[in-house]
């Protein structure tokens, strides 16, 4: 094992951890490209980055978390293989990873999962497990595979590992952006936010760091608000990769949510549609909705004004293309907006 090991005690991931992170799965993820958005940067004044983690082969920035996770595995555990329960980009990423290395991935899913997301699963060579009606079900037979059968579950967010494959990415936009003031980071489990807000703050503790969620079941949120992690029913949403609890035994990200981050800012539906499609026109780019919600937060100017850069990050673009080409349909946006 190359890494060292990262203690099971809360507090304990430091930047370290993070650039281990980054030498352990720098074979199997690219570095991500950074581009600067003279739309953006002109519509609020101050230079806009866009951090591209939506260029990663599965599509979204999870793969950085799932290979640290699964690299850091010892050989009999990679030999037994790994399963999981979420059928979005943290299955896909799962599955990808463990195709590359040639260690069989479980997914267990309910019967209500569409067949389109089945298939794409199926596609990366992904066992299928199909059991019970909901989510919540589907994710006690992972734990079952666990004891019956050793496999490892692996977790979206509350683990050690994950979080700091998810913090390279604030060891890249350090590297890249040298006058950096504010990050927005799309939350939900709040991995994403943990790791780039533990990479920035170490390195820099004045950097601001945003979270944005959607307006309705915004889990994280409320949690901070209750300051405990609490549970909410689920809402259509846009935004469907940021839907999902943070755990009742939320080890890391509540509390490293509630140390990094400066702010939240919370998006309603119909502004995470016009930043999709303002993207799509304007930028020729695809988002999904999570990736949009920080597009919003720029486009709405809910970032307090300073000097410096900010950088967004494009989370992923793993959307259904008649539902993003639909709500393009729905703006028309003249030649100088
Ligand atoms: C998972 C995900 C997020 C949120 O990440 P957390 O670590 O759960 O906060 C944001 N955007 C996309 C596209 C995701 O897949």
């Amino acid at each position: 094992m190359i890494h060292s090991e990262i203690a099971k005690h809360r507090n304990d991931i430091t930047i370290r951890n993070i650039w281990e992170a980054r030498k352990q799965i720098s074979s199997m993820v690219n570095k991500t490209p950074l581009i600067q958005s003279s739309i953006l940067s002109e519509k609020i004044d101050r230079p806009v980055y866009l951090k591209l983690e939506n260029v990663h082969e599965v599509g979204a920035f999870k793969v950085r978390g799932a290979a640290n996770k699964i690299l850091s595995l010892s050989e009999e555990e990679k030999n037994r293989g790994v399963t999981t329960f979420s059928t979005g980009n943290h299955g896909l990423a799962v599955a990808y990873v463990a195709k590359k290395l040639g260690i069989e991935a479980t997914i267990c899913i309910s019967n209500r999962v569409p067949r389109a997301k089945v298939d794409s699963l199926r596609r990366l060579g992904a066992n299928i497990e199909i059991f019970g009606e909901d989510q919540d079900t589907a994710g006690e037979r992972c734990y079952q595979l666990q004891a019956e059968k050793g496999l490892t579950v692996i977790q979206p967010f509350d683990d050690p590992y994950v979080i700091a494959g998810q913090g390279t990415i604030g060891l890249e936009l350090m590297e890249e952006i040298p006058n950096l003031t504010d990050v927005i980071v799309p939350l939900s489990g709040g991995g994403l936010l943990s790791g780039i807000g533990l990479a920035l703050k170490s390195i820099e503790q004045d950097i601001r760091v945003t979270g944005v969620s959607m307006e309705h079941s915004a889990v994280m949120y409320e949690s901070l608000k209750a300051g405990k992690p609490v549970k909410l029913k689920e809402s259509e949403t846009l935004a469907d990769s940021l839907l999902g609890g943070i755990g009742l035994d939320n080890q890391f990200t509540f509390r490293m949510v509630q140390k990094y981050m400066d702010e939240v800012v919370l998006i309603p539906e119909n502004e995470i549609a016009y930043s999709m499609a303002f993207m799509m026109d304007k930028h020729r780019m695809i988002m999904e909705g999570a990736a949009a919600t920080g597009i919003a937060a720029v486009l709405g100017n809910k970032i307090p004004h300073q000097d410096g850069g900010i950088a967004i990050i494009i989370s992923g673009q793993n959307v259904d293309l008649t539902v993003l080409l639909k709500l393009t349909q729905n703006y028309i946006f003249d030649q100088n907006e």
